[in-house]
């Protein structure tokens, strides 16, 4: 049954750090929440009005993606990016892209412009260009390393285990019951160059089918080895399990892996969920009943 009720969720990244005041970023995301419902209410689509939020959320420079991005270990900045459609289950991603201010709206043209839904690395990079995407002419003086005194381990002491991390995402479900999802990131801090994270995979850190949407914040290698936002779906369309248990259910196998971070997913209905196993997880969102909620932790 559907309902012509709208919501959504975005996060700012899972790299909340314990004692350190969020008050700009929670107004900020309140702001774009409140935003895209104005949107919503107007009869955007899902996959719109995700993407603009997470196009806002990268622009902002508050968040590690898009302009808040800090380099990988070789002092470079790679991005990635991912997004899905739920109703068509269209869905693009860009992975390791340098030089493009919205690595989003590279992973969108790449949906839409290719027959693919990854391109990485140069191959990325000749297409963003091709497709006259705004670039980054200076990167020193454009990222502004948002997440630099959250967790910023020098490259030598990157292991599996302290991956520190920040991402920003969106999910909705728009009046017409269609979900969305988007995803983008620089990564983790100090990262190898080349490495990938869960962002741009699709089922990994991103995923929408019409019946739930996810984005997924944190370390990535483990949300790749538990396919988290596609385990999510699945369990919601063929297990039957409401969002709430599905969502907690598939961060929990994070945390067994020895992993940490959180997510935020929306099924059709319109309710969300925003587990997290990490110390905080920076977040809004509009509820189906037009409750916009917020924390940091
Ligand atoms: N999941 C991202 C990655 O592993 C990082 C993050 O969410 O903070 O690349």
């Amino acid at each position: 049954m559907s309902n012509k009720r709208f919501s959504l969720a975005l996060h700012g990244g899972a790299g909340a750090k314990p004692g350190h005041d969020y008050a700009v970023e929670i107004a900020h995301m309140r702001g774009l929440v409140e935003a895209a419902r104005d949107r919503l209410a107007a009869g955007a689509g899902a996959l719109d009005v995700a993407v603009e939020t997470v196009v806002a959320l990268e622009a902002s420079g508050l968040y590690i993606a898009g302009r808040g991005a800090s380099p990988n270990a070789d002092g470079e900045y790679e991005l990635d990016a991912s997004l899905m459609d739920g109703a068509t289950r269209r869905a693009g991603a860009v992975a390791a892209l340098q030089g493009f201010e919205s690595p989003i709206l590279a992973a969108r043209a790449v949906m839409e412009a290719t027959p693919h839904v990854m391109l990485a690395g140069q191959g990325a990079i000749d297409f963003a260009r091709e497709r006259g995407l705004a670039p980054v002419a200076d990167p020193d003086a454009w990222f502004t390393r948002a997440g630099a005194f959250e967790d910023n381990h020098p490259p030598d002491s990157l292991s599996q285990s302290a991956l520190p991390t920040g991402t920003v995402g969106c999910v909705v479900r728009d009046a017409e019951g269609r979900l969305a999802a988007a995803t983008s990131t620089a990564g983790v801090f100090g990262k190898r160059p080349g490495r990938v994270g869960d962002s741009p995979v699709i089922g990994a850190g991103t995923y929408a089918d019409g019946h739930a949407a996810v984005s997924c914040t944190g370390q990535g290698e483990y949300f790749i080895r538990a396919a988290v936002a596609a385990q999510i779906a699945c369990r919601v369309r063929f297990g039957g399990q409401d969002l709430e248990t599905a969502a907690r259910a598939a961060i929990q196998e994070v945390a067994d892996l020895g992993g940490h971070g959180g997510l935020i997913a929306i099924d059709r209905d319109g309710d969300v969920a925003m587990p997290f196993v990490s110390s905080g997880l920076k977040r809004a969102a509009l509820l189906p009943d037009g409750t916009i909620v917020s924390a940091a932790f």
